[in-house]
């Protein structure tokens, strides 16, 4: 019985320690964002070199953190048409690095799309809140499980040409390597980084109740709230169900949480810039979604 009483006080402390350190590198973070925000990647256009760049970044991230994939050097190449450019665009590239569960073969299937603007008139949209910051998030996510292993086999998907329609999440979902049925959960992160009321909104639990208790529990450890909402098709918020990359994962009717900020004033201009975003929200941000996607690792197996 002492034995057992011993066993238990030095195992809680762990969890109370655990509970309060840093689980990501919050430097590397925010280096990975200014990387993919910076000149140099001329603001990740589809088809451009500046995407091109982002993509071999992220593909050397998952090569580094020791992540498989389903697809030949991590790269989903997928051709779509943009009808507002009249062009086809060929070897748009989704990049996916995958980690296996320990206890399932379900999936949940982490996402950020890497593209934006580019350049118009001379002028480089740098795209940093949108979406460097969910970029630069999925890579400090797949490296937490790249080295603790989940219950749920974890896919991280940084996709393409969201920003001419989303084509990048529509190819993943319809050249889905498993059973689309295996996948628990999609998250998405679209605008991550900044927000002067210091919310994120949590989007999707008006269509998957089931979800909600668990975000709850999370925020409760937060400096930063978790808002619900902006999923009501007649709601007095926009809805935001098909705002982004989820939308194609709701339509298979997975269900989905899209983390996000609400839209400001630098959102799709030429100043979304590094210096504009607000590196403790996003670091805050981060670390809540990293706890939220934990909590669905174990409390998904459960039911
Ligand atoms: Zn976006």
């Amino acid at each position: 019985m002492k034995k057992i009483l011993g066993f238990f006080i030095f195992f809680s402390g762990i969890t109370f320690y655990a509970s309060f350190a840093q689980q990501i590198d919050s430097q590397k973070l925010l280096a990975d964002l200014e990387y993919l925000a910076s000149e140099k990647l001329e603001g990740r256009k589809t088809g451009s070199e500046g995407a091109n760049l982002a993509s071999e970044f992220i593909k050397k991230r998952f090569r580094d953190l020791g992540l498989t994939s389903q697809f030949t050097d991590f790269t989903q190449s997928f051709d779509f048409f943009n009808r507002r450019e009249m062009k086809k665009y060929s070897n748009a590239a989704n990049i996916v690095g995958f980690v296996p569960g320990s206890e399932s073969e379900k999936l949940i299937v982490v996402i950020a799309h890497y593209d934006h603007l580019g350049k118009k008139d001379g002028k480089i949209f740098f795209g940093a809140d949108d979406n460097a910051s969910g970029t630069a998030a999925l890579l400090a996510i797949a490296e937490y499980f790249s080295l603790n292993r989940p219950k749920h086999s974890m896919m991280f998907v940084a996709l393409d040409a969201e920003e001419m329609g989303q084509h990048g999440s529509k190819a993943l979902v319809e050249d889905f390597p498993f059973p689309i049925e295996q996948v628990m959960l999609n998250i998405n992160m679209d605008m991550v980084s900044r927000s002067d009321q210091n919310q994120l909104w949590a989007v999707g639990t008006y269509h998957y109740p089931f979800l909600k208790p668990v975000l709850q529990q999370v925020d409760r450890t937060s400096s930063i709230s978790l808002m619900f909402g902006h999923d009501e098709p007649d709601g007095e918020l926009q809805d935001w169900t098909f705002a982004s990359d989820h939308a194609a994962f709701h339509r298979k009717e997975v269900p989905f949480i899209y983390f996000g900020v609400d839209d400001h004033e630098d959102y799709h201009k030429e100043t979304d810039t590094f210096e504009n975003i607000d590196p403790d929200f996003f670091i805050e941000a981060t670390e809540l979604i990293l706890k939220a996607l934990k909590e669905f690792d174990t409390v998904l197996l459960e039911k």
